[in-house]
């Protein structure tokens, strides 16, 4: 950071502040040129610090306050990209992780045949909506605790983990007895106590991308998190509005490598909530391979024209079979990999 003081200052008005900044921990490096003076501080000790130095901004002999750290400091970039460990799932390594099932569970015959379908297919972890965030009040808002349980089973069922959404911080605890990873969707991206609530439970934490939110905000969302217990969290991208309404969202597919650039999280892709377009999702799919995502999240239900919801956005079983090696040779084609290793010939 770096205060900048107005021509008038004094020389007891910068003793001041450097007094003040030393007592926060700091080391103030008073830097003068024939028109102002400056101080500049490096190595912040933390957060709080941080906090408390924005708050020179006040005082009356400085002109302005030219932050340069990061404000995430707890996933930010570091010299390697980061990996996020769900047991042998490593999302943000060589594999680009496939996460796929229905939007929501609604039975125990929708919920095994299209988790037999996406193991076989080469993903290795079972999505499926257990409690909904719906826009209205009178659609289906998922099946609850029956729903969780289902998806315990069809997870150990077919070797998948379990990912479903969390809305309340009252069912963190409950959810996390039975799912592997933690979503939070878009809507609750900035419902700060659930952030926080997850982050608790030291689980680890798929965070979507709020619909209005801005990359910073996504990635201070997360700061949340790993500020509160658990530094495994996942970015997924999953389209922001806009004024085009052709597609559900427009998928803002340059927050990837954005992303990447900017905190050590792996960062994903769900093209289904993104365009909202059955024929849509296998094209966005392989651009998101091809842009670097550590991971796709893909709907699919065994009839999507029965779906209670999103059917629309659902690849049948068969499509989705018949994408999976389309994705393989898009991250071969970029040095990755889906599903297990290549065996060495
Ligand atoms: C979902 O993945 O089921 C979902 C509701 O997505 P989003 O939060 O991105 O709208
Ligand atoms: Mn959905």
């Amino acid at each position: 950071m770096i205060v900048v003081f107005k021509p008038s200052a004094s020389e007891n008005d910068v003793e001041l502040v450097c007094e003040k900044i030393r007592s926060l921990g700091c080391n103030p490096l008073v830097m003068r040129t024939a028109e102002r003076i400056s101080v500049h501080v490096e190595e912040i000790p933390g957060p709080e610090a941080g906090e408390s130095l924005k708050r020179l901004r006040s005082i009356a002999s400085i002109d302005q306050l030219i932050m340069l750290a990061k404000p995430y400091e707890r996933i930010a970039a570091k010299d390697s990209p980061g990996t996020v460990e769900v047991e042998d799932i490593i999302f943000g390594g060589d594999a680009v992780v496939l996460i796929a099932g229905p939007c929501t569970v609604e039975s125990e015959e929708q919920l095994f045949a299209s988790a037999e379908c996406v193991a076989r297919a080469g993903a290795s972890v079972l999505r499926g909506g257990a409690y909904k965030p719906s826009t209205s009040p009178y659609s289906f808002h998922g099946l609850g605790v029956a729903a969780l349980e289902m998806l315990e089973e069809a997870g150990k069922r077919f070797a998948l983990k379990v990912v479903t959404e969390v809305m309340d911080t009252r069912k963190v605890e409950l959810v996390a007895e039975h799912a592997d990873i933690l979503q939070i969707g878009a809507r609750n991206m900035q419902n700060y106590d659930l952030l926080r609530e997850v982050g608790r439970s030291g689980m680890p934490v798929l965070l979507k991308r709020g619909m209005h939110a801005r990359i910073e905000e996504w990635l201070l969302a997360a700061e949340y998190v790993a500020t509160s217990g658990s530094e495994r969290i996942i970015l997924c991208e999953r389209g922001i509005r806009t004024f085009e309404t052709a597609t559900r969202n427009t998928l803002d597919l340059s927050s990837v490598p954005v992303a990447k650039g900017l905190c050590s999280l792996p960062v994903i892709v769900d093209p289904s909530h993104a365009t909202g377009r059955r024929d849509l999702v296998g094209p966005m799919s392989k651009a998101a391979v091809a842009a670097g995502a550590d991971g796709l999240m893909i709907e699919v239900h065994p009839n999507p024209e029965d779906a209670l919801k999103d059917g629309a956005q659902s690849l049948s079983t068969e499509e989705f079979e018949k994408l999976a090696p389309e994705l393989k040779a898009v991250a071969e084609a970029i040095g990755r990999r889906i599903g297990d290793p290549v065996p060495a010939a």
